[in-house]
C-alpha cells in the first residue's frame, strides 16, 4: 500500500480546509486578553512548567491591540497574498475562562467580518461547562467551530509533573460535554518528549484519542522557552529533549495509532527564536515536516496504520 490519503500519508489540515471551503483558509491568531486559572492563582500562579509567561506567540504578535484591529490587520495582510477566507483562532491562555456574557461579547466580534468562515477556541478541559458549550455551539449556524483542548498527555503522572492542574478525567468530561453538540469539532493538543514519557506512553495517548475519534490533533515536541519553570529546572538538572530524528520517529509512531479520520492540524511548533532555549532545531519547521514525511515513506507507514481494524 502506498498511502491512505490523497494528500499523503496523514490527513492534512490545509487539504481539509481547501476541500471544505473551496480554497485556502488562513488562521487569524487572536488574543482576547483572557487569563488562565493555572496562572492567576485560582489553581496555581506558576502555570504549566512549559508555559511561556508571554502567552505563546499570539500575545507577542498582537500586543494590546483591540480585537477588531487584530482581525482587520491580519485579514488585510492575508488579502494581499490572495487569501479570502479566514479562521478566527482565540489562541493564548484559556479562551473560555470568563462568564458566558463576556465570552459571547468576545466571540461576537467576528460577526462583523464576512471573510471569517471558521472559529477555533483554545482552552483547558477544566474550563468548559454545559452553558459555555451551548454558547459555542450557537456559532455553528454560521461557522465551522472547533474547540481545542490542551491535554498534552493522557497520563495523570505526566500531567502532575507538568503542573497542569487537571487530570485526564477532566478531559474525558469535557469531551463528553462537547460531544452533546455534534457540530462542534474537537482538536486535542499533545506534546511529545515530555519528562518521564517514552514512545509507549505517547502511543497510549494516541490510542486513547483514536478510540475517542477526536476530529483534530496538534502535535509538537517539548521545547524550552526563557523564563519558564522548565527553563529554571533545565539549569540545575538538564532535561533530555528529543533530537529532530527522535521526534520524527515518535511523531510517526504516534500518527500510526490515530483514527484515520483525525485531521492533523499541526506537526511542530511556532516559537520566536529570541525566547527559545532548546531544541535549536525547532524553528526549521519545513525541514521537520519533510523529514517526517520521508520517514513515513521509508517505513511504508501512515496515519492509522496501527488503528484497530475492527473499529475502522
Ligand atoms: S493551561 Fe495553557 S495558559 Fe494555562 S498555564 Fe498551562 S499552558 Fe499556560
Amino acid at each position: 500500500m502506498d498511502s491512505t490519503f490523497p494528500e499523503g500519508r496523514y490527513r492534512k489540515f490545509s487539504h481539509y480546509l481547501r476541500q471544505r471551503f473551496g480554497g485556502p483558509v488562513r488562521k487569524l491568531s487572536l488574543d482576547a486578553g483572557f487569563s488562565c486559572p493555572n496562572r492567576d492563582g485560582r489553581l496555581s500562579a506558576m502555570g504549566c512548567v512549559f508555559c511561556d509567561p508571554r502567552g505563546f506567540t499570539a500575545r507577542e504578535m498582537t500586543g494590546s491591540l483591540a480585537l477588531e484591529k487584530q482581525i482587520s490587520l491580519q485579514i488585510e495582510k492575508g488579502k494581499t497574498r490572495g487569501i479570502t477566507r479566514f479562521m478566527a483562532y482565540f489562541q493564548p491562555y484559556t479562551n473560555t475562562y470568563a462568564l458566558r456574557e463576556k465570552l459571547k461579547c468576545v466571540y461576537d466580534t467576528i460577526l462583523a467580518f464576512p471573510e471569517i468562515c471558521a472559529l477555533a477556541i483554545g482552552t483547558r478541559p477544566d474550563c468548559v461547562d454545559e452553558d459555555k458549550l451551548n454558547l459555542i455551539a450557537e456559532y455553528t449556524d454560521q461557522y465551522e467551530v472547533w474547540v481545542e483542548y490542551g491535554l498534552q498527555s493522557i497520563h495523570d503522572a505526566t500531567l502532575q509533573r507538568l503542573n497542569r492542574g487537571h487530570d485526564a478525567a477532566a478531559f474525558f468530561r469535557a469531551l463528553e460535554l462537547t460531544r452533546r453538540h455534534s457540530e462542534v469539532r474537537v482538536c486535542v493538543h499533545v506534546i511529545l518528549g515530555l519528562p518521564g514519557e517514552t514512545a509507549e506512553h505517547e502511543q497510549q495517548t494516541a490510542q486513547t484519542l483514536g478510540r475517542l475519534h477526536v476530529e483534530g490533533v496538534k502535535l509538537h515536541p517539548l521545547y524550552i522557552v526563557k523564563d519558564t519553570a522548565l527553563a529554571l529546572a533545565q539549569k540545575e538538572n538538564p532535561i533530555p529533549l528529543l533530537t529532530q530524528s527522535e521526534y520524527v520517529e515518535r511523531a510517526g509512531r504516534f500518527l500510526e495509532q490515530l483514527w484515520p479520520e483525525t485531521i492533523i492540524q499541526r506537526l511542530t511548533a511556532d516559537c520566536p527564536e529570541d525566547v527559545l532555549l532548546a531544541p535549536l532545531w525547532l524553528p526549521q519547521k519545513t525541514k521537520v515536516i519533510q523529514a517526517l514525511e520521508n520517514w513515513l515513506q521509508e517505513e511504508n507507514t501512515w496515519q492509522g496504520k496501527a488503528y484497530p481494524v475492527l473499529e475502522k
